[in-house]
């Protein structure tokens, strides 16, 4: 609230004019902009449901992650992003560890989000979960024979196992949490074990790796589970057809649980509308925002206090492997050369 003086002087009434002028401004700049690695519907779904509740205009840039990192480090201070999502933890320990990320306000974040799926510095934070499972072909799989990530190297699934490329964020981080697990050697064995079981050399994305299950072309694959809420739900009559002839199985019960992986969100180290990209985040991690993701887009909440809808509850409680997700960003480059040793494309 500004207080005129009684004698306002030429020079103050100067300086007030000024401050409604960037009041007027600031009103202008009533927006967040968005870098986004992540290209799924809900989201622009849930960035009009922001601005019809905050008046916040949204900007959306999607890309190739990658590509917005070397952005977002070209641009420097000039960068109009003010937030920036993935939809990998390993790629916002990334960005963070370039200087492009700032730590957002704390409060609402430590009460939603458990430590172990958020920068301990609050520099970035999941705002959904993911858990990277095995999908298997009912008549040709039984669960039972399914264990773990490591048993997938056994000679029961010599020719028969399906994954992606290791260019791949989310085998990347995968594999970093099979080196925090068995160390660089033992991460080695894994990685051949597997190249060596593989049905195909690696190509598509992990819709694609169902889909070659359903043609005959390997028995079980290793898949983000969102992807067959997606095929289950597919406007496609063919891709709901290939998902329920599908199992999904959690691996690593009986150890450190399953790998789970996280979209993460941060705000940039140059942002111009910090306040508004604070509050983004908690929208996106109050509960009618989770309830959303899970919903439409079989995300698992990261927020503990959200129901699971019901396709999620029919998959199954599990076990997740519990390491900091920050703690997996020093086995990311050790996991590049050893998916390179092991010839693993
Ligand atoms: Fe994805």
């Amino acid at each position: 609230m500004i207080r005129l003086p009684a004698n306002t002087s030429l020079l103050s009434s100067v300086i007030i004019s000024i401050l409604l002028l960037a009041v007027s401004c600031s009103s202008d700049t009533n927006v967040v902009n968005i870098y986004s690695g992540r290209h799924y519907q809900v989201d622009e779904q849930l960035f009009r449901e922001f601005t019809r509740q905050t008046g916040i205009r949204v900007n959306l840039i999607k890309a190739d992650t990658d590509q917005l990192i070397n952005r977002l480090e070209l641009e420097g201070p000039n960068t109009p992003a003010d937030v920036f999502i993935t939809a990998d933890a390993g790629r916002m320990i990334h960005s963070m560890e370039k200087g492009l990320l700032q730590p957002m306000n704390t409060e609402i974040i430590d009460q939603v989000v458990p430590t172990s799926l958020r920068d301990p510095d609050f520099y970035w934070t999941g705002f959904t979960k993911r858990a990277r499972v095995f999908v298997y072909e009912k008549s040709r799989v039984s669960p039972d024979e399914l264990s773990s990530y490591e048993e997938l190297t056994s000679e029961n699934w010599q020719g028969r196992v399906l994954v992606r490329s290791s260019q791949n964020h989310y085998n990347q981080t995968l594999m970093a949490s099979v080196v925090a697990a068995h160390g660089q050697e033992g991460a080695l064995d894994w990685a051949k074990g597997i190249v060596n079981n593989m049905a195909q050399p690696p190509r598509g994305n992990d819709r694609d790796q169902v889909k070659a299950i359903a043609a005959g072309t390997g028995d079980v694959a290793i898949v983000n589970t969102y992807y067959m809420g997606l095929l289950l739900n597919s406007p496609n009559q063919e891709e709901r057809n290939i998902a329920q002839q599908m199992g999904i199985y959690f691996p690593n019960q009986d150890d450190r649980g399953t790998h789970i992986n996280i979209s993460g969100i941060g705000i940039t180290a140059h942002a111009s509308n910090q306040e508004n990209a604070q509050k983004l985040i908690e929208f996106l991690l109050s509960p009618p925002s989770q309830m959303v993701f899970a919903e439409q887009n079989y995300e698992y909440p990261v927020n503990k206090d959200v129901a699971w809808p019901e396709l999620l509850q029919e998959w199954g409680r599990f076990k997740s492997d519990t390491i900091p997700l920050d703690q997996l960003g020093k086995h990311l480059q050790p996991g590049m050369i050893i998916f390179n040793r092991a010839g693993w494309n």
